[in-house]
């Protein structure tokens, strides 16, 4: 079994992902957090790419649970019928609107349990809303971070929450308020699923996978990424 990390260990760790982007946002395009929690019921199994192209029109005509529920459920289908199981989340979408304007005032909600209960959306939704929206220091799990917490045995865990748990409990707290975005666009640009750039991956010293890879292309779209939301 792979060594733990050390307290040391983890504190390099994250401060090498922070030197190399001291200011990581997320990928998905919002206007307001009404927008970024549809934004992310809609990125379950999809690329943030695809839909930030769907709700660039989308959040130009229904940035609000009332114009969302106003434009409905087939004309909201048209919108996002390139993202997959787009049938599905656009009931959630609608339903998730109304439940907003019946129970929350058309706001979006800043407690856990509330924003768990609104269709479509779970811990992840949940997570995810409270970091970038409200500012608060949690963790969403997804299949980057899963991947990159387990091989890096960082906070290796068998399931997304186990994962979470153990990042909760590891990562010092002036790191959490953005370990979610450090670790996803770590996952997502350098320790990819397929073949992980580990030559040029700044953590690699301290990464405990066993199968690293002796090839690499420069992170060239991380840095790409970050230009781009620069611009934004
Ligand atoms: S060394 Fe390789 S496997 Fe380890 S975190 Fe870096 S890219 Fe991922």
């Amino acid at each position: 079994m792979a060594r733990a990390f050390s307290k040391d260990e983890i504190e390099e760790f994250f401060t090498r992902l922070q030197n190399q982007m001291p200011e990581p946002k997320t990928e998905l395009q919002s206007l307001n957090p009404y927008t970024l929690l549809v934004a992310v019921v809609l990125s379950a199994q999809a690329t943030d790419k695809s839909v930030n192209k769907a709700t660039a029109p989308l959040f130009r005509i229904a940035d609000t649970p009332e114009k969302m529920v106003a434009l409905g459920e087939e004309k909201l289908t048209g919108y996002i019928r390139t993202i997959g199981l787009y049938r599905t989340k656009a009931k959630n979408v609608i339903a998730l609107s109304k439940q907003l304007l019946e129970r929350h005032g058309g706001q979006v909600p800043r407690r856990r349990e509330e924003l768990e209960a609104l269709a479509g959306a779970g811990r992840k939704t949940a997570n995810v809303v409270l970091n970038v929206a409200f500012g608060e220091r949690t963790i969403a799990v997804d299949t980057h971070i899963f991947r990159v917490c387990n091989r890096t045995n960082l906070a290796p865990g068998k399931n997304p929450l186990a994962v979470e748990l153990a990042l909760e409990k590891k990562v010092p707290e002036k790191f959490k308020l953005h370990a979610h975005h450090w670790l996803i666009l770590h996952g997502r640009y350098t320790c990819v699923a397929r073949k992980p750039l580990c030559p040029t991956c700044v953590v690699s010293d301290l990464c405990r996978f066993k199968d690293k890879t002796r090839d690499g292309a420069p992170i060239r779209k991380l840095a790409a990424a970050q230009r781009g939301r620069a611009r934004r």
